[in-house]
């Protein structure tokens, strides 16, 4: 490979948000930025953020705030994946605290729309699916926000206040079991059609077929997301997507699909080309699927796309996967390992980009430093998957022939430095 990344200078990074995390991803990431940016960048203007669960707990999770803060005004970020204590972890780790997800309140903070979640491909290597599966899972609501309780016979009312007017009644029953949980959630639609723009948009640039997915055929309160996708469909997308070729199977016209079907035709649909959209719980369990049909959970991307008050996009890029523990206890008891880390380093490459894009917008004379970010990033994912291609690949992919995490990532090293 040309050594197109050797400047005489370092490369300044462009600020960006840097949120770490613990366990095995963590130890990768740091082998990462060592072996892989640090002998080309200078990245003082990165934002370093722990989210180990030690230092939210020392600070009283001070921590997680400021990292909100500082992603809703730099607006591009890069998360390690991170441990949200049960409480066994709590006792184990001598926590004062309970600690809430920092994934939801960072959905929250940055007024997530979507998660964004798609299969990474190299060519010449035979993944699950051949051609590119593109997903989004609604970023806000469903059971994640749930409040609930456990309660014995009575009477159920739910009822809503509206800010003027009288209140409505949503439900009531009668509970006859001596043992009930009641639940209440609810799904907030008005960034619905912001998703369905960022949806269309994608699989109509990737040529893909979109699928909406609901179960609103007894779920009825899912109508709404449905309708709303078809709405912005009609006026925005028909044409463009029939022109395309991309509604010829489909009857000329969007499709949904229920989502136990779609669980179905995750496995059956093996070429890939097609996208789906769907609510956060979802839209959780189907990324799992693609994830494994596709062989992988270090196959997959997952972006969060939020956006500011004044309009900006806030992007946050991690990966879909966890902090990988049993990799993490096999490493702490001295055996060898073998970390994926395609997801965590498309998750850098992304932040990298769109700081870089950010910077570029807000200072037309950052030009340079833009397109050696953008040189780079490109270079560094051919380098990975030129490693994947020579057959010197992770575990999951080469079976156990494969490199450890360290060797993975020296090999790529030394890729990048030809
Ligand atoms: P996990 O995704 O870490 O691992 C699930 C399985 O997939 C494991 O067998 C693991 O070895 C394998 N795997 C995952 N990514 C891999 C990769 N890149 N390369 C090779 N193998 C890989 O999920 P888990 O074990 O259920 O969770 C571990 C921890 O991660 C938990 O504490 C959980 O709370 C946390 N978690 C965090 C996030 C996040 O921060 N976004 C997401 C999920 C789980």
């Amino acid at each position: 490979m040309a050594s197109t990344t050797r400047w005489a200078t370092k490369t300044q990074a462009p600020a960006m948000v840097y949120i770490s995390g613990e366990e095995m991803t963590n130890y990768a990431c740091e082998l990462i930025v060592k072996d892989w940016i640090d002998p080309y960048f200078s990245t003082e203007k990165w934002q370093h953020f722990d989210m180990s669960c030690k230092n939210r707990d020392n600070t009283d999770d001070k921590v997680l705030h400021d990292a909100v803060a500082a992603g809703a005004k730099i607006g591009a970020i890069f998360k390690e994946p991170t441990i949200t204590p049960t409480a066994e972890q709590k006792e184990e780790f001598g926590l004062k605290n309970s600690l809430g997800s920092p994934n939801g309140a960072m959905r929250r903070g940055w007024n997530g729309i979507t998660i964004s979640r798609d299969t990474i491909h190299i060519d010449g290597v035979e993944l699950g699916f051949k051609k590119p599966v593109l997903f989004e899972r609604h970023a806000v609501g469903g059971e994640y926000g749930a409040g609930w309780n456990t309660v014995g016979q009575g009477k159920l009312l739910t009822t809503f206040h509206p800010l003027k007017g009288d209140p409505i009644l949503v439900d009531s029953r009668d509970l006859e079991d001596e043992h009930n949980v009641v639940v209440v959630y609810h799904n907030p639609l008005d960034n619905v059609t912001d998703l369905a723009h960022h949806f269309f948009s994608r699989c109509l640039e990737a040529e893909v077929v979109p699928y909406v997915v609901t179960k609103k055929t007894v779920f009825k309160w899912q109508e709404g997301f449905w309708a709303i996708h078809k709405k912005v469909f009609d006026e925005h997308y028909k044409e463009a997507f029939a022109s395309k070729g991309l509604l010829d199977n489909t009857g000329g016209d969007l499709q949904h699909l229920i989502s136990d079907a779609a669980t179905m035709q995750i496995i059956r649909w093996t070429g890939g080309n097609f996208g789906m959209s769907a609510h956060n719980y979802d839209g959780d369990m189907l990324t799992d699927e693609v994830a494994q049909v596709h062989r992988s959970p270090g196959f997959i991307t997952s972006n969060l796309i939020g956006k500011r008050e004044d309009g900006a996009m806030i992007k946050e890029y991690e990966a879909s996967h966890g902090t990988v523990s049993d990799l993490w206890h096999a490493h702490l008891r001295g055996e060898e390992t073998s970390l994926n880390p395609l997801g965590l380093v498309e998750a850098m490459i992304g932040s990298m980009q769109h700081a870089a894009k950010l910077e570029l917008d807000a200072d037309p004379s950052t030009q340079e430093n833009y397109d050696r970010v953008m040189t780079w990033t490109v270079t560094l994912r051919k380098a990975m998957h030129n490693t994947f291609r020579y057959g010197q690949g992770t575990r999951d992919m080469s079976g156990p022939t494969g490199y450890t995490t360290e060797d993975f990532i020296k090999k790529v090293a030394w890729r990048l430095d030809r």
